[in-house]
């Protein structure tokens, strides 16, 4: 065999193995990903017996979505009751968060069903905006375990692992931001206008146009937020220096400027909910 079919086969083989390589290496990083970075839901121990603690830790990298409600489902051909659907919406979060819930009564009859070891019980978590679900299913047996054996309550687990990832938010009163008082003067301040086009304003005065007065801007004393804010960011987009939108309402930013009253009344009409308010300085 000449050396030249030798070699041949040898980058054959060298081909092939560098392939089965990097597909044994995808197959591994794809298991490790679904064994260690999957959604999961921990049952924590409840406060009382109509209340469902849990944690739920979500990759946000990979899909940052906020969750907001809760679904627990029981499925029992076999026992008694047969079904039970509870949802119930909570304060929503973007990161890896725990909740006690209070389920009510509905929650005892699945602790109590009958043939319990034949049911499934069925843990939802929804991010109704975003629409994404998670869901994990125990044997109803497992899940009374689980429920029995579980000794962290929310408190524990949220100060072992969530204080330190919790956004920095600013601390401010809860409905109002008042501004120091604003220097006492004569003069009012004018609404920017684009240079390039003064002069053909001017020129249109000049030539007996009707034009309607100057748009002059004016300072705000104070501005707030009503509760029922549905968080949809139209003020934000408008005047960003001012409002901050988090995941459950909207704030005033501290030190926010307050000498663009037209950009701030732009702002508050832009409100789908008419819940930023504002008063003008004198
Ligand atoms: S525009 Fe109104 S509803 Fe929308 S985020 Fe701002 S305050 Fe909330």
């Amino acid at each position: 065999m000449s050396t030249t079919y030798i070699a041949m086969i040898v980058a054959i083989l060298m081909g092939v193995g560098l392939l089965v390589g990097i597909g044994a290496l995808s197959l591994l990083s794809g298991a490790l990903n679904f064994l260690f970075v999957k959604p999961k839901i921990e049952i924590l121990k409840n406060k009382s017996e109509s209340s469902f603690a849990f944690t739920f830790k979500w990759d946000q990298d990979a899909e940052p979505v906020s969750f907001d409600h809760v679904r627990v489902r029981l499925f029992n051909p076999f026992g008694s009751p047969t079904e039970v659907d509870i949802t119930r919406e909570f304060d929503s979060s973007n990161v890896d968060f725990v909740r006690e819930i209070d389920l009510g009564d509905q929650f005892k009859k699945i602790l109590t069903a009958t043939n319990l070891e034949k049911a499934s019980v069925e843990i939802e978590v929804l991010a109704s905006k975003d629409s994404v679900t998670h869901t994990q299913s125990f044997k109803g047996d497992v899940f009374l375990q689980k429920l029995a054996a579980a000794t962290e309550t929310v408190e524990d687990v949220a100060s072992k692992f969530f204080v330190a990832k919790v956004k920095p938010r600013f601390d401010i009163p809860e409905r109002s931001f008042i501004s120091p008082p604003l220097p006492k003067t004569a003069k009012q301040l004018k609404m920017a206008t684009n240079p390039m086009f003064v002069g053909e304003f001017a020129g249109a005065v000049g030539g007996g146009a009707a034009v309607g007065p100057a748009v002059v801007n004016f300072n705000i004393a104070k501005v707030w937020i009503e509760p029922g804010c549905i968080v949809c960011d139209a003020c934000e987009a408008i005047f960003p220096e001012v409002f901050e939108v988090t995941d459950s309402t909207c704030i005033i930013r501290p030190g926010a400027p307050l000498n663009d009253g037209l950009k701030m009344q732009e702002a508050a009409e832009a409100c789908p909910v008419e819940v930023i308010k504002f008063t003008k300085a004198n």
